[in-house]
């Protein structure tokens, strides 16, 4: 038998400090322990698993936790909660920052301390229970998000269909199987609010953890009774007279259906088309060839000469994985990612955190609120522009430039053997730009070995027999695996999207996608885009935070609907357009909107279609419920039958 305290002591040991603490809180109703030198020091780049303690108050601390932890085994009942005003400098005392006060709200329901989820619709009120009876809606996409929607409208009592093209649920985590696949922030995070797992066995799970977290959470809600699976969505058609939409799809079987909804939920993210290079003579390639997202594991790259195009997110975490077994591999990048330093991206979690995560009540909580603080809301401010900036136009600011000098001495110390290696690693544009990867040595480890080569000559064309770059130099491939992204910018593509008056929806966008809060567009009543428009953060945040955020406000807005009797909603011009001015002036104002800066942000036209440049909290405050106002509303008609 393992001795508790032994157990315990070794579960502290691996404690993050700053969690404890407040747990400890929680455990003893001491507000008193809040004292200033227990305050974590806030360093975004850093685990932090210390917070900044003292060795004395770390263990001073380990043992006042260790007595309220045992008292709380042995079955003491927990003191009453924290006050909200304590709870409030609780989070100022875990992030190490004075959070300004109009977070608080948004904090609070993000934390969840109560054990209510408080995301979760209420429909019990019995007219409107009767309303969504009579509602269906039709989601396309049974990915994360497409997932969340059926849990909700599950919740809600609206009768709901998931279409998924592929085999399974998942989404990116279905499709995405190169080696090396994994999440690239913190997984205790990258996880539903409602839907824990004390488990992850990495702080970064890899791929089929992932696929497995999103494949339990849909079999616990029961959601695969209403997914139809390999049933690929060709055409929604919005019917004016039924004020219905007609959604075309091709099935299993190999036929051709239409089903008809209330409303239509498009869940299919940004990143899933992959998008192949305009190079010369890419065709004529005589060997295998892949895209990272397509990728072919029945090719086997033992032994071969491997070229890899493009050093995005994708090659960032596939490359290490491949060049120990690849007999050559020339790598050519066009820009270099930003690495952030990431220690732990492929640590295991010791035990004792998985332990004190499943038995120390707020704990997991905490932790969580941790990463959610430090690693989206905290990073804001250093990849905002200051407009009165006029220092080196690799920065927009000063905090982005100490940010920047910062990670570039992170990324010198990794090179110090190889100064022609730095030379084409560092990023001449703002941190921030593009999106920043987790780094833990192992890229800058694949690109020192000797049979590999970070080329960046720049591509001229390829032949059947291997990649010719501007210097006239021909390099010979056996293998050309592309990592060159998404048509993250074309949104609902290859879908039809037919709106009133036969407006095609990709033909309105005009290769220059908007939305109102990314998600309704005007002329396209009870249409909502998850994942639309303007609503990728860039500096880390975890993705399953806007989902729930959209979700929230898609079902609200179907409960506006159950509560008005309208069959229909729709967002008024005016109100789309002011939020895109507003949206556009803010991005302009970011890093990823400099004008040093090209990436998957910016759509065709320049603009950056993408990325949500606010702060969090407003996207949050704009989404709690839906405002009438901002819709019109359409007339109630006589239900024929
Ligand atoms: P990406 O970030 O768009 O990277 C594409 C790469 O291909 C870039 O290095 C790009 O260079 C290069 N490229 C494109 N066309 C090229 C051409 N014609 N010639 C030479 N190089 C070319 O794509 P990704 O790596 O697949 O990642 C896309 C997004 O997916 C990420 O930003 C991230 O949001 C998400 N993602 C997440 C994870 C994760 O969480 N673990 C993993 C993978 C992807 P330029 O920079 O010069 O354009």
């Amino acid at each position: 038998m393992t001795d508790p305290s032994a157990t315990l002591d070794a579960a502290l040991a691996e404690a993050h400090l700053p969690a404890l603490l407040m747990a400890l809180v929680h455990l003893t109703g001491d507000a008193a322990l809040l004292t200033e030198e227990r305050r974590a020091v806030y360093d975004p780049l850093a685990e932090a698993r210390l917070g900044g303690y003292s060795p004395e108050v770390a263990a001073d601390l380990r043992a006042r936790a260790k007595a309220a932890i045992q008292k709380h085994l042995d079955g003491a009942p927990l003191p009453a909660p924290p006050a909200p005003e304590t709870v409030r400098r609780m989070m100022d005392f875990i992030a190490g920052v004075d959070i300004p006060a109009n977070y608080a709200a948004f904090l609070t329901d993000e934390l969840q301390l109560t054990g209510v989820d408080t995301k979760a619709p209420d429909w019990s009120e019995p007219k409107l229970k009767a309303a969504a009876g009579r509602m269906t809606v039709i989601v396309v996409g049974a990915g994360m998000s497409g997932l969340l929607t059926g849990i909700r409208l599950k919740q809600a009592g609206v009768p709901f269909t998931i279409l998924e093209k592929n085999a399974d649920a998942g989404g990116t985590w279905f499709e995405n199987v190169y080696p090396g696949c994994r999440v690239d922030n913190p997984n205790h995070m990258y996880s539903y609010s409602f839907e824990p797992n004390h488990d992850f066995p990495q702080y970064y799970s890899t791929q089929p953890v992932l696929l497995d977290y999103f494949c339990k959470v849909a079999d616990k809600h029961g959601l695969r009774e209403h997914i139809r699976f390999e049933t690929t969505v060709e055409e929604a058609v919005f019917d004016e007279a039924a004020n219905r939409w007609r959604v075309t799809v091709h099935t299993k079987d190999g036929g051709r259906e239409t089903l008809v909804a209330n409303a239509l939920v498009t869940a299919v993210g940004q990143l899933n088309r992959p998008r192949y290079p305009d190079i010369e003579g890419l065709e004529t390639f005589d060997g295998p060839s892949f895209h990272s997202a397509r990728w072919r594991k029945d090719v086997d790259l033992t032994g071969k000469r491997v070229a890899v195009i493009g050093t995005g997110a994708s090659a960032f975490q596939f490359v290490p994985e491949i060049a120990p077994k690849v007999a050559h591999l020339d790598i050519y990048q066009r820009t270099p990612p930003w690495p952030l330093p990431g220690p732990t991206y492929h640590d295991d979690v010791p035990e004792g955190k998985k332990w004190l995560l499943g038995h120390v009540p707020f704990y997991g909580k905490w932790y969580r609120f941790w990463l959610f603080w430090t690693l989206t809301d905290g990073f804001y401010e250093a990849v905002k522009a200051d407009p009165d900036w006029n220092g080196p136009p690799e920065a927009v600011g000063q905090a982005n430039a100490e940010l920047r000098a910062q990670v570039v001495e992170a990324l010198r110390a990794q090179v110090v053997d190889r100064p022609d290696l730095l030379e084409k690693l560092e990023p001449r544009y703002p941190i921030g730009g593009k999106r920043a990867l987790v780094d833990n040595g192992v890229w800058v480890n694949a690109l020192k070995r000797d049979n590999v080569d970070l080329n960046t000559a720049g591509i001229a064309s390829i032949t059947p027999t291997g990649v010719v770059t501007r210097d006239g130099v021909e390099h010979p491939a056996d293998v050309l695996i592309f990592g060159t992204g998404f048509h993250a910018s074309r949104f609902l593509w290859p879908m039809k999207i037919v709106g009133r008056g036969g407006v095609d929806l990709e033909t309105a966008w005009n290769g220059d996608a908007r939305a109102y809060l990314g998600m309704t567009t005007p002329g396209f009543p009870n249409l909502f885009i998850l994942y639309g428009p303007n609503t990728n953060i860039v500096v880390n945040g975890s993705i399953i935070f806007f989902s729930e955020c959209s979700v929230r406000y898609i079902v609200g807005a179907l409960k506006l609907l159950a509560q008005t009797g309208a069959p229909t909603l729709e967002v008024k011009k005016a109100v789309h357009d002011a939020f895109n001015a507003k949206v556009d002036a803010a991005n302009a104002q970011m890093a990823w909107g400099s004008p040093n800066v090209t990436s998957w942000y910016k759509n065709a036209v320049g603009r950056v279609s993408q990325n949500w440049p606010f702060p969090l909290v407003d996207y949050w405050n704009a989404t709690v419920t839906p405002n009438p106002d901002d819709f019109i509303l359409g007339a109630k008609v006589k239900e024929t039958a």
